[in-house]
């Protein structure tokens, strides 16, 4: 496995390669990148993680600080899992002074975790069409963790013509259900019991609504109320739809259930697409 740390190498070492598959990430890689390594693998001969921890996405008194970084650690997993190259850019490389033109987003990205991060998705977006520039691959692989992110990344892609494909790949989960993250390390060993109780809300959720029950604002009151009783601090458990994010209509079927909430000082995030009968 190759490791390229500029941008100069990295366009001369691909200049000749006419199928690449990028993996965008911040590395401390788990399960769930590996996951979207694996279908990069399936989908072009030539496959390139990203890991930059972007200082862009990252709100004042979020863990940009002690994000995990554990670099070793994550190229053994990566080469294991047979990707070609990983590009390590460092701060300088991609901001080599200070950023000035962003992605702005459209209204979306000031919802849900938009409206509890602000700024996180012109971050986001802007880190991501760098990486596309740098890279220049034929396709992208993004996981359905993040759904806000994969959807106006699917949008950012569509309206500014980027000619890259879009791969969106499912969420890992732990055995008990809790989604594979990089955050869950913060987690002691007693919030890590209570963590898939996120999970379980979602599900109930999930439930109700395969059963025919339309009454989603009962329902987001409902688990909000129950992941309160056990301690978290609760942003958002919301039904929206699965193409705009937007409150279901009286005919929309393909729906999302997302939440967000804190337990301690760690927060999660997880979803589930859901289709109404
Ligand atoms: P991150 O390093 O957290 O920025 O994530 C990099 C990529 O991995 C994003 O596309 C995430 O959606 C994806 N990802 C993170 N956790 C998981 C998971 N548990 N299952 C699948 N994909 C994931």
């Amino acid at each position: 496995m190759e490791i390229i740390g500029s941008i100069d190498q990295l366009r001369a070492r691909l200049s000749s390669e006419p199928d690449v598959c990028c993996v965008p990430t911040m590395g401390n890689i788990h399960d769930g990148h590996l996951s979207l390594v694996k279908i990069a693998r399936q989908n072009a001969p030539v496959v390139i993680t990203t890991i930059f921890v972007n200082r862009l996405q990252f709100g004042q008194g979020e863990d940009f600080e002690r994000y995990p970084r554990t670099f070793e650690d994550d190229c053994a997993k990566l080469e294991a899992e047979g990707n070609t190259i990983v590009f390590h850019p460092d701060e300088q490389e991609m901001y080599a002074e200070q950023q000035e033109f962003f992605i702005d987003p459209p209204k979306v990205a000031n919802t849900l975790e938009g409206r509890f991060r602000r700024g996180h998705f012109r971050g986001v977006c802007t880190v991501v069409v760098k990486l596309f520039n740098a890279v220049q691959p034929q396709s992208a692989v993004f996981g359905k963790k993040d759904y806000q992110q994969l959807a106006i990344i699917r949008r950012f892609v569509d309206q500014l013509l980027l000619p890259i494909r879009i791969i969106p790949a499912e969420t890992i989960r732990a055995p008990d259900g809790l989604a594979l993250s990089s955050r869950n390390r913060y987690l002691s060993a007693e919030e890590r019991k209570e963590a898939p109780r996120l999970r379980e809300a979602i599900l109930q959720i999930r439930d109700w609504i395969r059963s025919g029950d339309r009454r989603f604002v009962a329902m987001e009151y409902a688990a909000g109320a129950l992941l309160a009783r056990y301690g978290w601090n609760v942003d958002y458990v919301v039904v929206r739809n699965q193409r705009e994010l937007r409150r279901p209509a009286a005919d929309d079927k393909d729906l999302v259930v997302l939440g967000a909430a804190t337990l301690g000082s760690t927060r999660l995030i997880d979803n589930l697409e859901v289709s109404a009968p």
